[in-house]
């Protein structure tokens, strides 16, 4: 099915807010990305489905922020990691860690859903719990 840009971000958005993470999947080659896109990465098709991914997998890198924007100053130092999903996919996000745990590479972490201040559900990062 033809999807539109503006209507693949609110699935997005909708399934976070049901403690899922959706990527997109090809119909034509069954190619998944995540986050989802309207055209598939590989065969341009724009026949997209959703599909729901593991919210599981490994941290890449990270970046500790300091100087946040407006919303995140009382969140400020904050640690923004890059997580590659089980599926091979890449997610940004916010890394929650318990007091005296440093980020390490290749840690294993899993998605949690915390409420916003504006009462959507936020993508995070927490160590992985087996
Ligand atoms: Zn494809």
């Amino acid at each position: 099915m033809h999807r539109e840009v503006v209507q693949i971000v609110k699935s997005y958005e909708d399934a976070i807010n049901q403690n899922r993470i959706i990527g997109s999947i090809c119909e034509d080659c069954e190619t998944i990305s995540v986050p989802p896109r309207a055209v598939c990465k590989k065969c341009w098709s724009d026949k997209i489905d959703f599909t729901t991914v593991e919210p599981q997998g490994k941290l890449i890198t990270w970046t500790v922020i300091h100087i946040a924007p407006p919303t995140y100053v009382d969140k400020a130092p904050y640690i923004l990691g890059i997580v590659e999903l089980l599926n091979g996919e890449r997610l940004t996000g916010l890394l929650r860690l318990p007091e005296g745990v440093e980020p390490e590479f290749d840690m294993e972490v899993e998605a949690a859903f915390e409420e916003s201040l504006e009462g959507a559900q936020r993508l995070r990062w927490i160590p992985y719990h087996k």
